[in-house]
């Protein structure tokens, strides 16, 4: 049997908070434990939200917490060309639209259908709570994607999700952790939920769900430890391990440090970020007994 492949894939968009602290330690302990290996990547495609200062300061934050990795660290803004070539194959096998909404215009578009629906029914929503693609891009013609394209105007290119789903059907993972609803065992995938999502922007060539799918299979991951917040996440990601024909990791999905008020911990709240804490005299020893580990 290979050894067991952990790792923990911070962005670099803010300083690390408790959670990520609970994250890191589960899986670089799990790696220990198994004899397997503990990798860092760092998940940097948002070229407008992630700074060298916050990738220099998750090195000392981990560094400081007694967690080692191997080198080198992965950047995924290093191999965009990765991306592109995954997102080239799907396109290929005509999966992938062009959508020229804003986000405001996607607002204006569900506000406009939830006052047309007779019933009253809200507009349905990604279990992430943003509503589903409502435009009609998917429909437009060659020649009418080629125009708008030409014409400069930003865009995002979405999965079409019935097509995708048609060519991987009755999708699985395995599960050792749980689901908020107590999903555990043999999960079945519902990337149906997600709608057409965003696989790329014009700006971008790849988006969470494509890099850190793609990623995973590339440094032969084969247990994903990471927060229960990324749980249905995983249904897009079997999806694009289906259609691009890559392994799949078996998944762990942890509880979540919350905050006094029984929130999701933020990278904008200062007071329990890592460094915040060290700075006021926090050991590694008292950052454990802040997330429950023994
Ligand atoms: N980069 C993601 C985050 O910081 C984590 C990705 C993952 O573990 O799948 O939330």
């Amino acid at each position: 049997m290979p050894s067991p492949v952990f790792r923990f894939a911070p962005s670099p968009n803010g300083y690390l908070h408790l959670g990520h602290a609970f994250s890191a330690l589960l899986n670089f302990e799990l790696a220990r434990a198994s004899g397997g290996r503990f990798l860092l990547r760092i998940e940097d495609i948002d070229a407008t939200r992630c700074r060298p200062e916050f990738e220099a300061a998750i090195y000392q934050d981990l560094e400081w917490l007694g967690i080692g990795w191997e080198a080198p660290v992965r950047r995924q803004s290093e191999h965009l060309s990765d991306f592109r070539e995954a997102m080239e194959e799907l396109s290929g096998r005509g999966l992938i639209y062009p959508a020229f909404e804003s986000r405001a215009e996607i607002a204006r578009l569900v506000a406009e259908r939830e006052s047309a629906a007779k019933t009253g029914a809200s507009w349905p929503r990604d279990p992430d709570g943003a509503p589903l693609y409502p435009g009609a891009a998917k429909s437009f013609s060659a020649p009418a994607r080629r125009r708008l394209i030409e014409q400069d105007l930003p865009y995002a290119l979405r999965l079409d999700m019935a097509a995708a789903m048609a060519q991987a059907p009755d999708l699985a993972w395995i599960e050792h952790g749980e689901g908020a609803g107590g999903e555990t065992g043999l999960v079945a995938a519902r990337p149906e939920a997600w709608g057409d999502v965003i696989l790329a922007r014009k700006e971008t060539p790849t988006s969470y769900h494509l890099s850190v799918v793609i990623d995973d299979a590339l440094q032969g991951v084969t247990d994903v430890v990471r927060g229960l917040d990324l749980f249905w996440s995983t249904s897009v990601h079997r999806l694009l391990q289906s259609l691009l024909g890559i392994p799949q990791p078996a998944y762990r999905h942890h509880r979540l440090v919350l905050d006094d008020t029984g929130q999701k911990l933020s990278k904008s709240t200062k007071a329990t970020a890592l460094r915040e804490l060290r700075g006021q005299g926090a050991t590694p020893a008292d950052i454990r007994r802040l997330v429950g580990l023994p």
